[in-house]
């Protein structure tokens, strides 16, 4: 996308005037002959009034023949580009009267190299096209309105090679012989939908055997050779599909449901209606080597995908500032039903991974509002961060868990019924919800998706004669201190409190909404043994206890739920982050979960310890490296000795879980030489046989392997990722050679991310372990500006954003001048924001190191 000036973008949208309502597309493209497609189209449109010109979006295509035909007269147009706002306009000779009118146009293109619009993908020697249109690519494949609120019914046709399978939102109508070894496969009509889910598929790709749910049929599409692999991913569409039906209380609105493994892509997945299309690790997986997560992770991106075929297809939010309807609801509802389908994954839990995450980048001063202003492509493409759809989904829990979740559904289910087929604002929802519960929703509801960031809680217990009560105070949580603003925004925040009292058990459960500055919970007439104040970890803000309520906690930790470890050791951190604890506190906080068994918990654990270890460390406290690894494996060691390396019989899912958590905290946090080395042996095993390890345990040690790899390990791991047998496992070894710490091999990495061998789609995830890899990150620095137009063209725009963020890695003010400067004079027009973040990241780093290093040099004597 080209790069555009603020100040000249007047006419960004499209005119109210012309609304299109029957697109016909016909498309010849045949990837294995050549890079060149073109087409015509024909919109059916609905004008308001007459009109001497038509705009319409077309961004790096040739748009020629224009035509258009109306009830007693036709006429032709004379097409000038607009490529500063991607469009082109239509002139006529005489106005066009108003009322209905057909207006064709011819348009000639490349497929493209970037990962969106229509692009060309390669598996060996067979060559694929497959689209990627959301936000704003539809533009890139053929002229037309490429706005949500813009929809149409499609009824699309493809020419190609007669060996090609041709899969889009419809069934297909008609398949028809052409000369010259071609076929045209024409597709039904579709209901009215938004330009960017719009979906096409051409190439040799196979389909799986259907399942079916009551009239659905199910099929997953891929490339050939992997049958053996789609089972999984079916049977999980299946069960999340049953169960959202259920919830919505309405069928699947669409005639058929493929699912398509796209062997390079730029998101995780996208909810094309009908058609949707994945990754192939979040579809494509061995039952017998596929690790849990995995497992969880396909599942819960499928259930997303698949949410969004009710929310965000058939209901669609009117224009991109609202991004976050879509995303905020299918991220919860996904979370929802797979724990409905699997209880024993816990999927809540990572749930709380995800919201730890967006706590923390909620937390910058450089952070938005959950609803956010878009004017242009660019912003809305910054748009698909953590914040719209974690913190929005956060929030949609907290709303939830507010109203009942009887209520809620009944809102939900009042809002899709009412808006079928059309487009909504956030008004629209909180109008169903409210009618739904009898509850002023609006008002709770805005000042959490209007506002950034969120508060940090202050809770004591205070007791006055017989009374005892928790004191609460809100502010907002920040991660570099920040000048006090008066009358600063308060947020009303549902606080529900966890009171455990001197009986011991899991306690009860207290509420109130906190709507000022400071409130109280009453507690009753007896001192609790402790009070934990943001109970399940429902709420969007970080608790802050006091010194005796945490002590309270730390002696006694399994009164507190899973989540709530978790939630506390994050929420613990994010304090000495931000200098409001000291980080002898956090210390004594791994010392009393070391011994947990959750693995999530431990999970939890591991990334503040491998932040000591990898960054902290090396940059200001090298001395502090042997200390840490003793307080590492002091506190870790023992309870992996206690569940060791082979897993007992009949052990559960979770007992392996966190084993491996212990392997990854002993030998990457730690760095123990003795875990390094046993890793690097089970790698052996697994190199040789791919059922030798437990699923589970592969990630950690293939991980550590690389880390102490050689050369041959080196070779080993690049032979792996190209004979690999799942897409997992490829995924795996790839992202391990960014792990590898001798120079040489760093090096090799790197001239490696600029061939074939590396997907575009993982070029940027390959980078961003570079940089975390404390051996590696100048030189991958160095790369990366020496390489840069290459790089940038493999990556894309958004990927080249996501690279922005592990900058951060480098972290000295000297780098910080650079990469500022660097990006400065090269953008990436979907990540100026998070460049702005990055460089924040840097400036908090700077005030932390000095007082953090000194902090760790006295803990740890
Ligand atoms: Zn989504």
């Amino acid at each position: 996308m080209p790069s555009k000036s603020r100040s000249r973008k007047p006419a960004y949208r499209l005119a109210r005037g012309v609304r299109p309502e029957e697109v016909d597309l016909h498309v010849e493209v045949d990837p294995s002959r050549g890079d060149g497609f073109g087409g015509e189209v024909t919109h059916a449109i609905e004008l308001a009034r007459p009109q001497r010109a038509i705009r319409l979006h077309a961004c790096e295509l040739r748009v020629s023949g224009a035509r258009i035909e109306w009830e007693g007269g036709r006429t032709r147009g004379q097409i000038e580009p607009l490529p500063q706002v991607e469009m082109v306009e239509v002139r006529f000779p005489h106005p066009v009267p108003a009322g209905r009118a057909r207006l064709r146009l011819a348009f000639r293109g490349r497929l493209r190299k970037d990962l969106c619009g229509l692009y060309g993908a390669s598996v060996g020697r067979r060559r694929y096209a497959f689209t990627q249109l959301e936000a704003t690519d539809a533009r890139k494949f053929f002229p037309c309105f490429d706005e949500p609120a813009m929809k149409a019914r499609f009824r699309i046709a493809v020419t190609t090679g007669s060996n090609n399978a041709v899969v889009s939102n419809a069934p297909i109508a008609s398949t028809r012989r052409e000369p010259k070894g071609r076929k045209t496969v024409r597709f039904r009509q579709t209901p009215p939908l938004s330009t960017y889910l719009v979906a096409l598929a051409v190439g040799d790709l196979h389909r799986s055997r259907p399942v079916r749910l009551g009239k659905t049929v199910i099929r997953t599409w891929h490339t050939p050779g992997k049958e053996r692999l789609t089972r999984l991913g079916l049977e999980t569409a299946r069960e999340t599909l049953a169960r959202l039906e259920r919830y919505f209380g309405l069928p699947y609105p669409y005639e058929k449901l493929d699912l398509v493994a796209v062997p390079d892509f730029e998101f995780g997945a996208m909810e094309n209606a009908g058609a949707v299309f994945f990754r192939e690790t979040l579809l494509l997986l061995d039952p017998a080597t596929a690790t849990t997560n995995e497992k969880k992770r396909a599942a819960e991106v499928i259930a997303h995908e698949l949410s969004h075929m009710w929310y965000g297809d058939l209901v669609t939010m009117a224009w991109w500032d609202d991004l976050w309807l879509n995303e905020a609801f299918a991220t919860w509802m996904a979370y929802s039903v797979v724990d409905d389908w699997k209880p024993e994954w816990h999927m809540w839990h990572d749930f709380q991974h995800g919201r730890a995450a967006a706590l923390e980048l909620d937390a910058l001063r450089h952070t938005h509002p959950i609803y956010a202003p878009v004017k242009t492509a660019e912003e809305a493409n910054e748009n698909f961060d953590l914040i719209t759809y974690e913190k929005g989904a956060a929030v949609v829990r907290m709303l939830e868990r507010y109203l009942g979740a009887v209520a809620f559904r009944r809102g939900v289910r009042r809002y899709i019924r009412r808006h079928r087929e059309g487009n909504t604002v956030a008004a629209d929802l909180w109008r169903a919800l409210s009618e739904a519960s009898g509850e002023p929703v609006e008002k709770l509801a805005r000042a959490w998706i209007e506002r950034d960031g969120y508060p940090v809680v202050r809770a004591s217990v205070r007791s006055t004669g017989s009374r005892v009560r928790l004191a609460l105070s809100q502010e907002r949580f920040t991660e570099q201190p920040q000048r006090k603003t008066a009358g600063a925004p308060r947020w009303p925040v549902p606080i529900v409190a966890r009171v455990v009292g001197p009986g011991g058990g899991r306690g009860r459960l207290e509420r109130h909404l906190l709507t000022g500055a400071r409130g109280t919970l009453e507690l009753g007439s007896r001192t609790p043994r402790l009070v934990y104040a943001n109970a399940e970890e429902s709420g969007f803000f970080r608790p802050h206890h006091g010194e005796r309520e945490l002590e309270a906690i730390l002696a006694a930790p399994r009164a507190l739920a899973p989540i709530e470890r978790m939630g506390l050791a994050d929420h613990q951190w994010a304090l000495v982050r931000a200098g409001r604890a000291p980080l002898s506190g956090f210390l004594a906080l791994v010392t009393a979960f070391a011994r947990d068994r959750d693995p999530d918990v431990l999970t939890a654990l591991h990334s503040p310890l491998a932040f000591l270890a990898h960054d902290l460390v090396p940059d200001a406290a090298p001395d502090c490296a042997e200390p840490l690894t003793r307080f590492i494996e002091a506190r870790f060691g023992s309870a992996f000795a206690e569940l060791g390396w082979k897993p007992r019989r009949g052990e559960d899912e979770a007992t392996g879980l966190a084993r491996a958590a212990l392997v990854s905290i002993l030998g990457s946090a730690a760095g123990s030489p003795a875990m390094l080395e046993a890793a690097a042996r089970h790698c052996d095993r697994y190199l040789r046989d791919r059922r030798a390890v437990h699923a589970d345990l592969v990630d950690s040690i293939v991980g550590l392997a690389a880390r102490v790899g050689d050369a041959d390990r080196h070779r080993e791991f690049v032979d792996a990722m190209a004979a690999a047998h799942t897409p997992q496992e490829q995924r795996r070894f790839l992202l391990a050679l960014g792990g590898f710490r001798d120079p040489a091999l760093v090096d090799r990495t790197l001239r490696l991310s600029l061939t074939p061998a590396v997907p575009t789609q993982d070029v940027a995830f390959l980078l961003g372990r570079l940089f975390a890899n404390p051996a590696a990150r100048d030189a991958t620095w160095d790369f990366v500006r020496a390489r840069w137009p290459r790089l940038k063209k493999r990556m894309g725009s958004v990927l080249a954003g996501r690279m922005i963020e592990t900058t951060v890695h480098l972290r000295t003010p000297a780098r910080r001048r650079e990469v500022a400067r660097f990006f400065r004079e090269h953008p990436v027009p979907s990540g100026a924001r998070t460049l702005r973040q990055a460089l924040e990241r840097f400036d908090w780093y700077r005030g932390f190191r000095g007082k953090a290093a000194r902090e760790l040099r006295e803990a740890l004597r």
